[in-house]
Formats: C-alpha cells, structure tokens, sequence
C-alpha cells in the first residue's frame, strides 16, 4: 500500500496552494495530490471570463508538469476519493486503490446547484463550473443560435457576456430586479442592467426559476410571472454554489453547509484538514472566492507539514468585468444593516459609492476606476476616514 504524510484530495486552488505551502515548510515528505478532473490544476476563475475565444486545452494550468515532479508531489487527476476511513489513516480512490495518509487536507470545493431535473434533463443542461462545462458549452455554442442563462450573479453575466459576444441571441433570467443585485447597490446594479440591454441581451427580471423541457434538441422555458414560452438552443444555470461535503459527512466528520474548520483549518478529526470552497469557518462563514482559497490552502498545507498558523478571513473584492466595463464591490452592508450606514456616492465617468460608519470608510462599490481596486481595497479593510479617501481619489 501506498504511504504519504499528507494527502491533499482536490486539485485547484485550495488544494495547489496546499501542496505548495507544504512543500516550502518542510522538504522532503511525501505528498499526494489527487483531483477528479481529467487535466492538471487550472485557473477556474479564468475560464467563465473569454471562451468567446477559443483556448488549449491546458491554456489556464495553474503551475508545469515540472513543479510536481521537481518537487516530488505526486499528482494523481481523473481519480476521485471514494471513501475516508478515519481509522486506519486511509482513502480508497476511484481506481480501487487504498492509500494511507499521515495528514489529509480536503480541498473538495463546491459543486453548483440546480432545481431537480429528471435525468435526462440533467444531462442536456449546462452549469459552467469545470473547463470541461465551459468546453462543451462553448462546442455547442458554435452550432446554436440562442441560449438562456439563469442566475444573475456574477458567474451568470460572465456566461451571458460570452455567449452574446459569441453572436448568440442571449436570454437571460433572474429572480431580482437587477444583475449582480447582491453585491452592487441599485445605482450600479441598474447600470450593468442596463449595459445587458444595450446589447442586446433579453432579460427576463424579478422571474422565478422557469418549468423547463427539452425536445427536440431544444429547451423550452415556461417563465410563471408572465406565462411566456421561451425557445431556446442551450440553457445555462448559474445559481450557486454549495460546498462538496458528503465525502466528510460519510466519515463522520463535523459538517454544517460546509466542513467545520477552526481557526487552524484543523477539521473535527485532528489529522485532517479543510480549506477553499468546501471549508465553513467559525460563525458559519463561507468564503468562495479564488484569493481566499489559495490563502487556506497555505495555511492548511504548512499546519500539516507542522506549522502553527492561523486563519482569519479578511474581506477581498468581488469583480466583474463585461462588455468592457468593470464593477467592484467589497464588504457592501447588507440590507438589514444598510440604515446603519451613512452612504456617499460620487459620478464622473466612473461611480463610486462608500458606506460609513462614524465617518470611516466599511464598503465600496465602485465601477470604472480598475486601476485604483487594490487602494479601494485597502480602504475598505483599513477603515480610512471620508476626508482620505476623497483625497486618495480626488472624489472632493
Ligand atoms: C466559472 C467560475 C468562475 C469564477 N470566477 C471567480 C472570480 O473571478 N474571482 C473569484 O474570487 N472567484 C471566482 N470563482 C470562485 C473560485 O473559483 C473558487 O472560490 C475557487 O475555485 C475555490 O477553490 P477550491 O480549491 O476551494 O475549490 P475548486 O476550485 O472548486 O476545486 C475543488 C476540486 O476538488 C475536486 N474534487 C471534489 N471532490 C473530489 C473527490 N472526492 N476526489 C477528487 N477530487 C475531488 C473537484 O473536481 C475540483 O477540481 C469562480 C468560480 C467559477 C466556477
């Protein structure tokens, strides 16, 4: 039987920062990186972003076949994790093989969520959260003529953007007033809103999630607030995320809506691990962004190797950028906290909103200023008072 000291199952960006980080701390322990993917560890955020245009196959990897190797990391994708078994330190992987791990570190991720289909309907619907979703949309983009994408976030208007630019005659659905509604504020949510019209896409807004069937090689969607029949070659569905956590909860381990970590990113088990997407730190925090993926991954790859680090999630920017515009958004109060908040906005070519609190900077939304996000950034997580912030970006 195969013996590693650390065992990371899932490779993406958890998982590589995990190897990573593990690797720098201690040379010389063995350590395995298994991924169920068919290619090596890739860029994800990249590729719902310019499949208008076509790419290679490993167009987004994420490091050369050469670091693994150089490293001694094993790499092992197109293999899945079937099965922990806590108490012999082991993992059975798809292929059949058991292997024993002194560490492990879960970096499973997320998978997207959809409203029951039947399986067939399943099978014809596309969710873009692997290259392999994105190369099958982007194959039979090729040949349609039209295409639904249901869900208005950010993942939602990267896909819409694509497909339009692709030439496709571009529906896009949603359950609220406006795109990107839960990071913009109205005024900013109604200018992307208004960028989609203009070219061209149809939105179908404030629609609960339509009744589908498909024949024909087509879909048709039955949208409830209007009773209107759309026609449609593809349909996407883009509603969200939702940690991969039944490998950990059939190994008993302590599972919330993601892996409960603490602080040290030590599962309920003290020999494994959870980090990225897949991971739910104290009060039931979910992080599913790339930057904070790879910051996990680091911690939780140098405390298997025997460090002593802690996690703390520091809010990062969430951005979109489409039809040559870009829109920011970091630590927007949620609504219920909105009267709290005083909110100052700014327009001159770009749009600036900062919500305060005794008169220091909590959150920006911001479009159109891409140079300056890093300084809008930190303005946010330093709390800089009004007067410096209006300096820094001569808004006065
Ligand atoms: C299309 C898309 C675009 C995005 N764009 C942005 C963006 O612009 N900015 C941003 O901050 N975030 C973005 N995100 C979110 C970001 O990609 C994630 O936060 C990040 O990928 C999380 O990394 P992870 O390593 O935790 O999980 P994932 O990247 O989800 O990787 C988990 C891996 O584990 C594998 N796996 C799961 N179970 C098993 C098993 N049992 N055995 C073996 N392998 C397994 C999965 O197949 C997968 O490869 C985007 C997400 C998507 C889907």
């Amino acid at each position: 039987m195969r013996e590693y000291d650390i065992v990371i199952v899932g490779a993406s960006a958890a998982g590589v920062s995990a190897a990573q980080a593990a690797v720098d701390r201690q040379a010389g322990q063995t350590i395995l990186l298994v991924g169920e993917e068919d290619r090596r560890p890739y860029k994800r955020t990249s590729i719902s972003k310019s499949f208008a245009d076509d790419f290679e196959r490993d167009a987004f990897a994420l490091l050369e076949f050469e670091w693994y190797t150089d490293n001694a990391v094993d790499l092992e994708i197109g293999i899945r994790v079937e099965r922990i078994e806590r108490r012999h330190h082991e993992i059975q992987l798809s292929n059949g093989e058991v292997v024993r791990y002194g560490k492990l570190i879960l970096t499973l991720g997320a998978r997207p969520r959809r409203p029951r289909f039947s399986e067939s309907l399943r099978k014809a619907v596309i969710c873009a959260v692997t290259i392999r979703d994105i190369e099958r949309l982007r194959a039979a983009a090729v040949h349609a003529r039209s295409a639904t994408v249901v869900g208005t976030g950010v993942l939602g208007c990267e896909v819409a953007e694509q497909l339009t630019r692709m030439g496709l005659e571009t529906h896009f659905v949603g359950r609220n007033a406006h795109l990107m509604d839960r990071y913009l504020n109205p005024q900013a949510a109604q200018y992307l809103t208004e960028l989609y019209r203009s070219h061209g896409v149809q939105l179908h807004l404030q629609t609960a999630t339509p009744r589908v069937h498909h024949r024909d090689d087509a879909f048709e969607l039955v949208l409830a607030e209007t009773g209107e029949r759309l026609r449609t070659d593809l349909l996407v569905y883009c509603i969200g995320l939702e940690p991969r956590t039944e490998l950990a909860r059939r190994a008993e381990i302590a599972v919330n809506r993601g892996i409960r970590v603490g602080p040290d990113l030590r599962t309920s088990d003290n020999d494994i691990f959870a980090a990225g997407d897949v991971a739910e730190h104290p009060g039931g925090v979910l992080t599913h962004l790339w930057r904070h993926a790879l910051e996990q991954g680091a911690i939780a790859g140098a405390n298997a190797a025997g460090a002593d680090e802690q996690y703390s999630v520091v809010p990062f920017r969430v951005k979109c950028e489409v039809f040559g515009h870009y829109f920011f958004s970091i630590s927007r109060p949620p609504k219920h906290e909105l009267a709290r908040h005083d909110q100052r906005e700014y327009q001159n070519g770009r749009y600036i909103c900062a919500y305060l609190r005794r008169g220091r900077v909590q959150g920006v939304i911001m479009r159109d200023d891409k140079d300056a996000q890093k300084r809008y950034m930190q303005a946010a997580n330093e709390h800089w008072e009004i007067e410096r912030f209006e300096q820094e970006f001569e808004l006065a």
